[in-house]
């Protein structure tokens, strides 16, 4: 891909992605078709070019306007928690660097997402069309409910930390969806929480911590 040379990582870059699949595998990631995903993303691509070369390493890096990349083991994990049903149609909250999205849009037909940073939406929107990702439309907002219209999907990831689950994202996914989110807003650590809608009504299993970003009001 020229984006390589265009970062200067060339020829190490598919070893490193290579690592850090080995590492995916060590940290209990079982599922091949979300690690081929991830090894088809060049998530080099998706930092700055002055952290490119910690691309592959097991870590949140700095993006533009404060936010961050979330790392790779957290992305594969909410990624693996909604592949275990049969998703065509997924919407994420929280564009940030558009890595989540990407690694989304190599498994499933289409992808939603939104970024209330104006220019952190216009940033990623021109890389995922730059690198053919056709199937990824990106909104600029700052609701859950930036993409009701095309409900309902059959998951939906959120990438930012509300203080409190956000009821309105249960009217928008399919029965037996899956939502994912970090629950706890303001605080350092947050809990993965999976809720699927199901006949009975809505199953929550809380997962692990993470640390997101706080889920923040207003599109700036
Ligand atoms: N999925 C991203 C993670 C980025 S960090 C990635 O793979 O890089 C979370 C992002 O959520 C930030 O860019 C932040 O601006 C955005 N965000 C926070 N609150 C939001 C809201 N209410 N609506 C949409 N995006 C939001």
């Amino acid at each position: 891909m020229s984006g390589q040379q265009h970062h200067g990582i060339g020829m190490t870059s598919q070893r490193t992605r290579d690592r850090m699949l080995e590492r995916l595998g060590e940290q209990g990631i079982r599922n091949m078709q979300v690690l081929m995903a991830m090894r088809q993303v060049p998530r080099h691509l998706f930092v700055a070019e002055a952290l490119a070369h910690r691309a592959y390493e097991d870590t949140a890096l700095p993006i533009s306007a404060g936010q961050t990349i979330s790392r790779p083991y957290i992305v594969a994990r909410m990624t693996e928690l909604i592949m275990e049903r049969p998703v065509t149609k997924v919407l994420e909250v929280g564009t940030g660097s558009g890595y989540q999205a990407a690694v989304l849009a190599q498994l499933v037909p289409e992808v939603f997402t939104s970024e209330r940073i104006h220019s952190l939406y216009l940033q990623t929107r021109r890389l995922l069309q730059q690198l053919g990702y056709g199937n990824i439309r990106c909104r600029y907002s700052d609701g859950e409910l930036a993409w009701k219209r095309e409900a309902p999907f059959d998951a939906i990831i959120v990438t930012a930390a509300p203080e409190v689950f956000p009821e309105a994202l249960l009217q928008l996914v399919k029965l037996g969806g899956r939502i994912i989110v970090p629950v706890g807003g303001y605080r350092r650590t947050q809990q993965l929480v999976c809720v699927e809608r199901t006949d009975e009504g809505y199953v929550r299993q809380e997962i692990e911590p993470v640390e997101f970003v706080p889920m923040l009001k207003g599109a700036i």
